[in-house]
């Protein structure tokens, strides 16, 4: 028997380039902030794309427990996926109802948010033909000019209202520029979607997304649908009232010294000033970090805490790889310390603004191959 091969086995924290914790704790938390803040308002959560790359289960296990009963998924995968674990739960579809899936609709009790006339139309004859009361919402446009009724449309959708089993248990439409507090179509969408909420008597409304929690009351509703604000971005245009949840940790491969004037990475774009020294981390943008956090000479980058110092990336990023310039920390960083590259002071919405991009886009790019830890305590 060989020796080595039969050694204890590597924890998978040493094993992998980079360890993402996310901390439920702080996203229960989230929830329950953002419920205290749209009182007297339900507070749903969205959790499409992976709960926002946060990981569905996991996340959506702890808002649960937490006492959340309704959920929006983009897609039916999603919404399976969240039916095995939520027995109980609403689960709308904002993607609305694609031609012939009414059967997946039926068997995961999926509540589609139905966005055009032709969707209706389809979904009505499956109603009838299944002989299945499925419920269902209404999404009306106010202004984004993507998905939802008309408000004439709408309208002459109300009176199915007095029908029996009209199956209608929400009446929602989406905000388009609520992170911008003071933009004139927030007041604008508010006031349509007063008048539409007249026409639908009785049923909930919902049209705050995050940012629009904080427009505060008038655009709160009978129900608020938080999604990026429950993983730790700022949904304001102030400071952040969320708590971090997402930390990403990745390993130093190698630490070397290079002279003044030589460069770091691929097309030459950095180069050293004085001697340095340089740390090479094993993650890359084949891992979500963003390739467009890469610096150059003249043009910073992104930034990394290593032993407890914020240090600059060093030029292109790699696939698989990124190089930060640590020569500030002297001999204080070796092969195989961990640098914090969110966390520490660095929000996702820090890790989008070095990327030029947004929260969300951090988030829904968070990498597959990270060792993942959901803390709850
Ligand atoms: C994604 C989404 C939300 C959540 O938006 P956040 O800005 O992440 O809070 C709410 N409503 C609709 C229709 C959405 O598509």
């Amino acid at each position: 028997m060989n020796r080595v091969l039969s050694a204890e086995t590597v924890s998978p924290e040493l094993e992998a380039g980079g360890i993402l914790t996310v901390d439920l704790a702080a996203l229960t938390a989230n929830w329950q902030l953002l419920g205290r803040r749209s009182l007297p308002a339900e507070v749903a959560a969205v959790v499409k794309a992976d709960a926002y790359g946060c990981g569905l289960e996991p996340v959506a296990s702890a808002l649960l427990r937490a006492g959340c009963k309704t959920f929006f998924v983009a897609s039916i995968g999603e919404g399976r996926r969240l039916r095995s674990i939520a027995p109980e739960a609403a689960i709308y579809v904002l993607n609305g109802f694609p031609p012939g899936t009414g059967p997946a609709f039926a068997e995961c009790r999926l509540q589609p948010v139905i966005g055009n006339m032709a969707e209706m139309v389809e979904w009505d004859a499956f109603r009838t033909s299944a002989g299945w009361p499925g419920e269902w919402a209404v999404h009306v446009d106010t202004g984004m000019n993507r998905l939802g009724l008309s408000v004439a449309e709408a309208s002459a959708l109300a009176p199915r209202l007095e029908r029996q089993h009209h199956g209608i248990t929400l009446v929602m439409s989406h905000l388009v520029a609520a992170e911008i507090a003071d933009h004139p179509l927030n007041a604008q969408q508010i006031e349509a979607f007063r008048e539409i909420r007249r026409l639908f008597r009785g049923v909930t409304a919902s049209l705050a997304n995050s940012s629009g929690i904080f427009l505060g009351p008038a655009a709160q509703f009978d129900l608020v649908r938080p999604g990026v604000a429950l993983y730790g971005a700022n949904p304001t245009p102030g400071a952040n009232p969320m708590q971090p949840v997402v930390e990403l940790k990745a390993r130093v491969v190698q630490v070397r010294t290079i002279q003044r004037d030589q460069t770091v990475g691929y097309d030459a774009t950095w180069t050293a000033r004085r001697t340095s020294r340089i740390a090479v981390v094993g993650i890359g943008y084949a891992d979500g970090y963003l390739r467009a956090a890469s610096a150059a000479d003249g043009v910073a980058g992104g930034e990394a805490v290593v032993a407890g110092q914020r240090c600059p990336i060093a030029g292109r990023i790699s696939m698989d790889l990124l190089a930060l310039d640590v020569t500030e920390i002297g001999s204080g960083v070796r092969r195989g310390d961990l640098v914090t590259l969110l966390g520490d002071g660095i929000g996702v919405d820090d890790l989008a603004a070095f990327g030029s991009t947004i929260a969300y886009e951090v988030l829904t790019s968070l990498g597959r191959r990270y060792h993942r830890v959901y803390r709850t305590g």
